[in-house]
């Protein structure tokens, strides 16, 4: 089955054509940082009058890089949610209007089901069941995963997300948007030595995370730094480390903790803090340790595209899933709402 994937939850606008037999046929992505930067975060009307102008010529390229006619076609997937309301709207009328024209099937995808599917898009894939970390800008949760559809929350950030502690922290040291890759980049200068961070909610047992307090934990620190010099390039630099490092050895923890919970030896890290180079080689580390494995999507899969979402709708649409009529946008969707595809084609 051949699917066309849409993706327009947030700043990028991703498309991909997927065969089920064959694999990733092609991708394209055109991210709306530069529209944004300026204003330090996502303006949701930019975003979505941006994916109006983008989508049908991203459309466009990849029919023609994958050589593929519209006739051989067999489906459409787009994201209907979670995410900003207007960019989804883009996506899913942009699906529904090409599905009725070509009179093919389509079908609303979970944002967050894309993400935690993208490993799958590579060669060498977990099994089920496994336990996925989540962790974008948006989301930071453990996940049991028995099968596609079968998700159990086994944890999740009860303020900011990880990506959105990166985000912020970034801000307050002058530093671009997105932050995660430049905060990444910065610690690299940085000197373990110099500070040392909380790790939240490390102390008691559970699988929540809390990461607003590191961020007014990096604040305070740059404060009082202030408070008798402006901070040089070295201080930022040794801040930067001190939250990546809390971040990672929170994430890790957790992470460890849920496979002894479970009893599982697999891991999947995906979303775009999963790119975070630091943060894979402590997870592979730790996990490797007690005989257990991380799998992770290729970097450019690890933040939003089309291809996960032409991935995870080719897996419900090839069981018979489709959208019975009209378009669905949802702002908000939890995703252990989701039931898996032979359950929704038994009802
Ligand atoms: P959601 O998927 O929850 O709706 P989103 O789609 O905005 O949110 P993603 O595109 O998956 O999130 O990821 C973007 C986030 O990942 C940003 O917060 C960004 O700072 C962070 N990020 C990207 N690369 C890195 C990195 N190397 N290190 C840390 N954070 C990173
Ligand atoms: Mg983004
Ligand atoms: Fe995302």
């Amino acid at each position: 089955m051949r699917v066309l994937g849409i993706e327009t939850s947030c700043d990028e606008t991703g498309v991909a054509l997927f065969d089920s037999e064959r694999g990733l046929l092609a991708d394209a992505l055109h991210s709306q940082t530069d529209l944004h930067a300026v204003y330090g975060g996502v303006v949701p009307e930019l975003a979505s009058r941006d994916h109006v102008r983008r989508l049908l010529p991203l459309i466009e390229q990849v029919f023609s890089e994958a050589g593929l006619a519209r006739g051989e076609l067999d489906a459409i997937a787009y994201t209907a949610g979670p995410g900003l309301i207007g960019a989804l709207m883009v996506g899913a009328s942009t699906a529904h209007g090409l599905a009725k024209a070509w009179q093919i099937p389509v079908l609303g995808v979970h944002h967050m089901e894309g993400h935690l599917l993208a490993p799958m898009l590579e060669e060498d894939r977990p099994e089920f069941p496994f336990v996925a970390l989540l962790v974008s800008g948006g989301h930071t949760q453990l996940v049991e995963v028995r099968d596609i559809g079968c998700y159990r929350l086994l944890g999740e950030s009860v303020d900011d997300a990880a990506g959105e502690a990166f985000d912020k922290t970034a801000r307050m040291l002058d530093l671009p948007y997105p932050g995660g890759p430049h905060v990444a980049r910065l610690a690299e200068q940085g000197n373990p030595e110099r500070f040392r961070f909380p790790r939240p909610m490390t102390d008691r047992p559970g699988l929540d995370f809390s990461f607003s307090g590191l961020k007014t934990h990096t604040l305070t620190t740059l404060r009082k730094l202030q408070e008798t010099h402006p901070a040089s390039d070295q201080d930022r630099a040794d801040i930067a480390l001190a939250f990546e490092e809390a971040v990672i050895d929170t994430l890790v923890i957790k992470c460890r903790r849920a496979l002894e919970q479970t009893g599982l030896t697999r891991l999947v890290a995906a979303g775009g803090v999963s790119a975070n180079r630091r943060l894979r080689e402590r997870l592979d580390a730790a996990l490797a340790r007690r005989g257990a494995r991380v799998w992770y999507p290729r970097g450019r899969f690890c933040t939003d595209n089309g291809a996960m979402i032409a991935y995870a709708g080719a897996q419900r649409l090839l069981a018979g899933e489709c959208d019975p009529g009209s378009m669905r946008a949802v702002a908000r969707w939890p995703l252990h709402e989701l039931t898996s595809p032979s359950a929704a084609n038994l009802s």
